[in-house]
This record gives C-alpha cells, sequence and structure tokens, in this order.
C-alpha cells in the first residue's frame, strides 16, 4: 500500500507525489490533515479554509473514481500531523508515504519530523519538488549562487526551459482494488472542518471547472494581459492564484496549455511572455522564502528594514482595514478584498504602498492582514509582495519611489468604475472629481457618506522618506 499526504498539492492531476506512488501496482491511499491550530496561526482566511475544504470533497470524488480513498483527519498543529501521518500509515500497512515538499521552515521541519517517525515503523519518505516551475535551488547564477535580483532570474529561467522538463508528469491510472482499500472506503465520514469558513460557490472547485477557467484564459484572455491587467475595473487577469495557492492548478498546466494555445509565448511583450513573466515572480519569491530562512521569521530581507520606526497608530490601521481612509481607490480595493477574498495586483501594491508609507504602519500587520482575508493567500508570494512594496525585500521598489494614491486611482482607473463598484457612497461624484470627492463636496455643497482622508499624503511622504532614510543611515 502507498499513502499520499497531500498538502498545498490539492489536485490528481501533474502531481508528482501522487504520480510517483501510482507508478507500481501497489494500491494508493490518500490522506489529508487539517491542522486548525496552525492555520489560526499562520492566519490563514475563512475564504481559503472554504476552498479547500470545497477542493477536498471534490477531490475525494476525483480520486475515488480511480479507486484511490482520500482520508482527512484532524491534527492540532504540524508536529501532531506528521504523527498522525506515521501511525496512519502503520495502520494501513502502508510501505511508503508520498508527499510534494513544502520549503517553508515550519514546514520542512514538520517533514523532517515525518521522515523519522516513518523512518522508526519501517517505512519509507519519499518527498517530491513539485510546486514551482523550477525547484528552489535549480536556477543558480554563474557563480552557483541563488538569484537575488528577479530579472536575471527570470532569464536563466526562460534558458532552462529549453533544457529542463517542466512538463506536466503523468496521471495516475485506475487503482486495482483489495478489501483493505474496500475498508478504508467504507469507513470514510463527510469531511468537516473545526475551522472557520466562508462561502466559495463563486469559485469552482471542481477538476474539471478549474480546468476550463485555465484553458479558456490562456485560449481567449492572455493575448490582451500585457495591455489590461493594470486596471482593475477589467477583468484580464487570470484570477487563477486561489488555484495555484492550493495546488489545486501547477504551473506547469499553465505553462503546458499557455505554449499550446499561444505561440508567440517567448516573444518579448506579448501578453503570453508577459503572464508567465508572473508566473515566474510565483517562482522567484518560493526561491527567496525558500533560501532565506528569517523570511519564515518574517525578517526584513534587508537588514536595515529591522530599524524603521514605525508609527502604527491602530486607528488608522482600523480605517486601512475597512476601507475608510477617505481614498477612494484604497478604499475600494479593500472592500473588494474584505468582500471576496481577492484583490487586484494593481490595488495590492497601491494599498500595501499606502499603509506603510503614508500610514507609516508596519508591512507585516498588512501582511498577517492580507492572509487573514485572501482567497489566495501564499506564504512567500504575499510576503514577497509586501517587502517589495515596503521597500524591505530582495529586488524592492527603492524606498525614496512612493505611490501617490491618488495620481494611482487617476492612472489605473481613470473613470472611476472600479471605485463606484465598491463604493456606492460616491455613485454620483462626476468623473473628474471621483479621486478627489471632498474637494468636489467642499466646493459645491454636497453631502458625502464617506471619509475625509486621514492623512495628507505629501506630509506622510516626507515623514516616510525620514523614516527611511533614518533607518538606512542606521551604524
Ligand atoms: P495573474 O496576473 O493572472 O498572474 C498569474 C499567476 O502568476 C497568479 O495567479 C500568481 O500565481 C502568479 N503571480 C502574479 N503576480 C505575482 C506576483 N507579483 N508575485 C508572485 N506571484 C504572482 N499572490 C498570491 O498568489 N498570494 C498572495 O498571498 C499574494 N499576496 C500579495 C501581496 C502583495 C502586497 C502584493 C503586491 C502581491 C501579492 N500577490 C499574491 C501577487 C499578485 O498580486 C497575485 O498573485 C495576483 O494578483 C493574482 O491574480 P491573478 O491570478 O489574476 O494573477
Amino acid at each position: 500500500m502507498h499513502l499520499v499526504w497531500f498538502r498545498r498539492d490539492l489536485r490528481g492531476l501533474d502531481n508528482r507525489a501522487l504520480s510517483a506512488a501510482s507508478d507500481a501496482s501497489e494500491p494508493v491511499v490518500g490522506i489529508f490533515i487539517e491542522t486548525p491550530e496552525q492555520w489560526a496561526s499562520h492566519h490563514l482566511s475563512p475564504k481559503q479554509a472554504g476552498l479547500i475544504k470545497a477542493r477536498l470533497d471534490a477531490l475525494r470524488e476525483e480520486l475515488s473514481a480511480k479507486n484511490i480513498p482520500l482520508v482527512v483527519e484532524r491534527a492540532a498543529d504540524f508536529p501532531q500531523s506528521a504523527e498522525k501521518v506515521a501511525d496512519y500509515a502503520h495502520r494501513i500497512g502502508a510501505t511508503a508515504v508520498f508527499a510534494n515538499k513544502e520549503y517553508e521552515l515550519n514546514e520542512s521541519k514538520r517533514d523532517e519530523q515525518a521522515c523519522a517517525a516513518l523512518a522508526d515503523k519501517g517505512i519509507a519518505w519519499y518527498a517530491y519538488d513539485d510546486r514551482n516551475l523550477f525547484a528552489p535551488g535549480t536556477i543558480k547564477s554563474g557563480k552557483g549562487e541563488p538569484y537575488k535580483v528577479f530579472t536575471p532570474f527570470k532569464k536563466a529561467c526562460l534558458r532552462a526551459l529549453d533544457g529542463m522538463d517542466v512538463s506536466p508528469c503523468q496521471k495516475p491510472s485506475k487503482r486495482e482494488t483489495n478489501s483493505a482499500v474496500d475498508a478504508i472506503f467504507s469507513q470514510l465520514q463527510p469531511i468537516h472542518f473545526d475551522y472557520p469558513m466562508e462561502d466559495v460557490s463563486d469559485w469552482a472547485s471542481d477538476e474539471k471547472g478549474i480546468l476550463a477557467h485555465m484553458r479558456r484564459y490562456c485560449r481567449e484572455q492572455v493575448a490582451d494581459y500585457k495591455r489590461q491587467r493594470d486596471f482593475p475595473a477589467v477583468d484580464a487577469t487570470s484570477q487563477l492564484s486561489p488555484y495555484l495557492a492550493i495546488g489545486a492548478l501547477s504551473p506547469r498546466q499553465c505553462l503546458a496549455r499557455l505554449q499550446e494555445e499561444q505561440a508567440d509565448w517567448r516573444e518579448p511583450d506579448t501578453g503570453a511572455a508577459t503572464w508567465l513573466s508572473e508566473l515566474i515572480w510565483r517562482d522567484f519569491y518560493q526561491e527567496v522564502s525558500a533560501q532565506n530562512p528569517a523570511i519564515s521569521k518574517k525578517y526584513s530581507f534587508l537588514a536595515w528594514g529591522e530599524s524603521v520606526v514605525w508609527d502604527n497608530d491602530p486607528t488608522l490601521f482600523e480605517a486601512w482595514k475597512t476601507g475608510k481612509t477617505g481614498f477612494p481607490i484604497v478604499d475600494a480595493a479593500m472592500h473588494q478584498l474584505n468582500q471576496t477574498g481577492w484583490m487586484h495586483n494593481r490595488l495590492r501594491m497601491i494599498v500595501a504602498s499606502f499603509l506603510t508609507k503614508d500610514l507609516l504602519i508596519d508591512w507585516r500587520w498588512g501582511e498577517d492582514y492580507f492572509m487573514s482575508k485572501l482567497i489566495d493567500g501564499d506564504f512567500a508570494s504575499n510576503n514577497g509582495g509586501w517587502q517589495w512594496s515596503a521597500s524591505v525585500g530582495t529586488d524592492a521598489q527603492p524606498y525614496f519611489r512612493i505611490f501617490n494614491p491618488t495620481t494611482q486611482g487617476e492612472r489605473f482607473d481613470s473613470d472611476g468604475r472600479f471605485i463606484r463598484r465598491w463604493l456606492p457612497a460616491l455613485k454620483e461624484v462626476p468623473g473628474k472629481h471621483i479621486h478627489n470627492p471632498w474637494q468636489w463636496a467642499d466646493k459645491y455643497a454636497q453631502s458625502l457618506d464617506y471619509p475625509r482622508p486621514v492623512v495628507d499624503h505629501a506630509t506622510q511622504r516626507k515623514k516616510a522618506l525620514a523614516i527611511f532614510e533614518a533607518a538606512k543611515n542606521q551604524p
């Protein structure tokens, strides 16, 4: 018997651990461990928990068509989950446990514990690099070192695409069943999570629906990606991040379909090439997080980042979280996040810059809040995005380049279509005033059920420059 331990790889296709476990004629059983305490300490959002649960329900059905039962158990935390898997493997007489690697610090420790507990019981442990296009550590500079800057990393990835097999792996064949597998099937209980969950019925959770979404995007929309991707009122990005984050879809599946549908995927400046760049950003942040354990402990990548003296005003933080800052593009974005669990990338950059450079609040507060809301929360991408915005990460936005939230709004939501969608209080404000509604209201004596700006951008900008410079110049 082979046991496959599913984690953030909730798919039956292009799953290297599952594929390897199904290579021989052995029966295969899947297991997933819910770890509510660990999830709470990582701020896992109820939206993402809902998607994981919905995906597990669907995956159980998909795997059972191949005679692979999927068992779901509960453990408080990671160490307990390692023990639980080892005990379960022993109980069902598994000869080996197969899993896809997770590169974060706690996850790696958990896997070391699992490997040791299994070895004590004489059970083999096989772990696979599955999460990325290129496994952390495989793309190295000419000096054999990991890259710290995105563009050369991307170039090296594109060169490597010629020589490295990143094609999807073999799908598991239907297994022969036996009495032991039948017994496991007969004992399966409906999946129940002991963790808060929110409705995710807007998102497909079955393999067919997820693949159809990805294929449609690669066929019909990706060509326009470069031109349209920065405008939040247009649905021009793929919105596949929730699936990539929980492994319901792999980046290799995305790349294979992109290559099939878009012959110009290698031509610079095409929609397809730009989209591939974003998938490579995902790999880049995984690489950074895997190579730098301090990232998992939430230290700034740049050491001086730890010397920034933040204001950390709780009232301003509350205004940011609830979309009541008086800056329409920021508030509309936060409403999108709070209501749907997803936020457009341009807006993530705007609200993160606003929190750190206008409100002078520690990026880690924003990072945790994002995780607690995002349906696509992914530690490496979220941490990377926050450190980039706060100018303390690797290859980050320089600290003196500070987004002006009003001009960002004017540039990327010029007619205010996105703002009006999320802030009905501003519906009547004329287009040319939508980014400065109080100027209009005061001038024309209009009443507005909308907060006045909680800070003055020009003042805060100067303050931010001073505190960042001071941190940088610390001996
Ligand atoms: P598309 O534009 O269609 O891109 C395709 C895929 O590429 C995405 O699904 C995603 O997996 C990957 N990708 C795109 N942009 C990035 C990027 N900048 N960094 C890393 N991967 C990227 N992404 C997450 O998946 N989870 C997070 O928790 C997360 N937090 C972020 C926090 C901040 C402050 C910032 C600035 C960015 C964050 N991102 C995060 C990156 C990015 O915003 C989202 O991946 C993207 O908006 C998802 O939408 P999409 O699927 O339509 O992306």
